[in-house]
């Protein structure tokens, strides 16, 4: 069953938002737009883009602006995120909010509800070096994982007052079973109004 909803989850790196966020997609029959699912996809596949973005992903660092909001543009003009779509890990900065802003007024549209997954810095640091070991990812070096943390308290986190202002921002505790966190975003959305229709 779907229903309609434009959401954004934000959350430190191994905060848990790739699994909380595919579990709300699956929920309210939305695509998950994640922006470093879509660039290891094309470092995996060669293709240019994946080339041109290897190194910064490597570093930490993050892909340029235009280039990533391109991206999002594209896969939000897709038909099925016609009726509402999950991102997670974009927007990134202020600079990417401003992209969005631009992109779904002009759709006559706007995020409903954004999800922050909080979760202590030495609680992101232990789950991430976890998954380093379990799954090898290219960038989950130690150096590389503190770089995306530090960029994520200077860049990130700022976008959060923005999107605080609107009043749309659900802060959920992250720490606890799978189970528990999904509950708890389930009823903050739920208090939106934003629920699965039955
Ligand atoms: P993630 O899987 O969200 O942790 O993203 C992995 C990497 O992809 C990041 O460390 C960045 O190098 C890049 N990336 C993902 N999303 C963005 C974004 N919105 N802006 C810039 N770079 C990004």
């Amino acid at each position: 069953m779907t229903a309609s909803a434009r959401l954004l989850i934000v959350g430190p790196q191994g905060s848990g938002k790739g699994t909380q966020g595919v579990r709300i997609a699956e929920s309210f029959g939305i695509p998950v737009v994640s922006t470093g699912d879509i660039f290891r996809a094309n470092i995996k596949d060669g293709t240019e883009l994946g080339q041109q973005v290897t190194a910064i992903l490597e570093a930490g660092d993050l892909v340029p602006d235009e280039l990533t909001s391109e991206i999002v543009r594209d896969r939000l003009s897709q038909d099925d995120a016609a009726h509402g779509f999950l991102l997670d890990g974009y927007p990134r900065n202020t600079t990417q909010v401003g992209h969005l802003d631009e992109f779904l007024g002009a759709r006559g549209e706007g995020l409903d509800a954004v999800i922050l997954l909080d979760v202590p810095r030495g609680e992101s640091l232990s789950r991430l070096k976890l998954r380093a070991a379990e799954q090898g990812r290219a960038d989950d070096t130690d150096e590389a994982i503190a770089h995306r943390l530090d960029i994520y308290e200077h860049e990130t986190a700022p976008i959060l007052e923005v999107y605080g202002a609107r009043g749309i921002v659900d802060t959920i505790d992250g720490v606890g079973s799978l189970d528990e966190i999904t509950d708890r975003i389930f009823a903050a959305l739920d208090a939106r109004g934003l629920r699965v229709a039955v």
